[in-house]
């Protein structure tokens, strides 16, 4: 028994030190595909819930890479915020994602939303506000086609800052939403004491809200919670027609998820919408 611990526990250093080793590994090669330019970009559709229409997109970084394939954005991004290289490659996802809306919306005569992910760490940055008005301006985007998307801990740090910059986004006429919301460190006095637009449902709200009474009360609650606050919702990670129905009877403004389809690029979307799919 002693004998096969002692293995075990060898094994399981083992093992430790080739995660290190593949994590480190990562890191260094997320360093140059960020310095190159090399992430890519994936659009999600958001719908409104009534009458089903196409208004706009989630903006998702993407990391091929040469060897190990596709890298669970989950994994990159994380190792990106410990790393600092998340205002990097939040500023291309930035400029890219309006470029690429502006372009889809010259193409097909529409006038498509955004919505980018900004990590909390960008707001550290002065020169945030103004970036942000340069790639609307550079890419011809109207700032109200834009959405930055935020967590709740953009809130538990240097507070001022974080308030001067969101009104200063907004009045350029950008729109604030709160990621992943009742995940975090929710605290309801957030909604009074920043501006925000809306809340993004999190798709643990939505996975089991078919079928779960408690899951039904929480979302129904965050919705009219957000009416009454006068900030709109929409849930993420919709998948079934089922939860569709159930986002629709509670008033749900809009929807994202596979349910409506999945992150994919500018051109793949934009050979959907030729073929009027
Ligand atoms: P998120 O902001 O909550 O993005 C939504 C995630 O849900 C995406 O995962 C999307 O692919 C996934 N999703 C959408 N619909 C469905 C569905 O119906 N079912 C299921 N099971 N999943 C669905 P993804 O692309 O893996 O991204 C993971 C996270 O990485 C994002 O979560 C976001 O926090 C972060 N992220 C991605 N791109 C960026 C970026 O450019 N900047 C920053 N700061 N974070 C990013
Ligand atoms: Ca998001
Ligand atoms: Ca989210
Ligand atoms: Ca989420």
């Amino acid at each position: 028994a002693k004998n096969s611990s002692n293995r075990s526990i060898v094994q399981f250093e083992k093992k430790m030190a080739e995660e290190a080793a593949y994590r480190h590994q990562l890191e260094q090669d997320l360093r140059k595909a960020v310095s190159h330019g090399d992430l890519d970009l994936a659009l999600q559709p958001q719908v409104v819930v009534q009458g089903e229409k196409l208004v706009g997109f989630e903006a998702l970084a993407r990391w091929q890479h040469p060897e190990f394939g596709a890298i669970r954005p989950d994994l990159f991004i994380e190792i990106a915020e410990q790393t600092g290289l998340i205002c990097e490659l939040g500023k291309q996802v930035l400029n890219r994602a309006c470029r690429e809306t502006a372009l889809l919306n010259t193409q097909f005569d529409k006038s498509f939303r955004i919505s980018v992910n900004l990590s909390s760490l960008q707001f550290q940055n002065e020169n945030l506000v103004q970036f942000v008005e340069d790639a609307c301006r550079s890419h011809g985007l109207a700032p109200e086609m834009l959405e930055l998307e935020v967590t709740e801990s953009l809130f538990l740090s240097n507070s001022e800052q974080t308030k001067t910059a969101l009104a200063a986004i907004r009045g350029m006429g950008a729109r604030i939403a709160l990621d992943d919301f009742g995940t975090g460190y929710s605290s309801l006095s957030y909604l009074r004491e920043f501006a925000i637009d809306r809340i993004k449902l999190d798709r643990s709200f939505i996975k089991d809200v078919s079928w779960s009474a408690s899951d039904q009360r929480i979302v129904k609650g965050i919705i009219s919670l957000a009416k009454s606050l006068d900030i709109s919702t929409i849930a993420e990670g919709v998948e079934t027609n089922q939860q569709r129905e159930f986002l629709e009877e509670c008033e749900c403004d809009e929807i994202q998820g596979f349910y409506y389809g999945v992150p994919s690029s500018a051109t793949d979307l934009s050979s959907l919408m030729k073929k009027g799919g």
